[in-house]
């Protein structure tokens, strides 16, 4: 058995974290270093390392983490101007090897202004 990723263990429980929202798909808990005044995270329960290791049977899945992410930007009330990434390696950034969406929102983001 491989180790358990740190959002593993979140959605386990065995780690604190602001969670908003779970069902049998995925949890969204608050980014614990905002890079923008609205940053939440959203994350399968299946532990798939990056996007690039998705296969077809994640189809049905990564669907519904979309229609989720809209569905929460709804809830946050950000649903006019919000901005997804998925950084799928460490030359661009990622940190924690489970997929994860970002969904971030609230301030003007200009081309290289992420920091991702
Ligand atoms: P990435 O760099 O795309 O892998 O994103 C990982 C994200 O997880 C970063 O934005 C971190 O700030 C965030 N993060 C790391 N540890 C925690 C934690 N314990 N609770 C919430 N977010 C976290």
């Amino acid at each position: 058995m491989s180790e358990e990723t740190l959002f593993t263990k979140i959605i386990n429980r065995e780690i604190p974290a602001e969670i908003l929202y779970e069902d049998d798909d995925c949890i969204c808990i608050k980014d614990i270093v905002p890079q923008a005044p609205t940053h939440v995270l959203l994350i399968p329960r299946k532990p798939m390392p990056r996007l690039a290791d998705a296969s077809a049977e994640d189809e049905a899945l990564l669907g519904r983490l979309m229609l989720r992410a809209g569905d929460i930007a709804r809830q946050l009330g950000i649903d006019e101007a919000f901005r997804l990434v998925i950084n799928n390696g460490a030359d661009v950034g990622q940190t924690v090897f489970h997929l994860h969406i970002h969904l971030l929102a609230g301030k003007k983001f200009t081309e290289d202004g992420l920091g991702f």
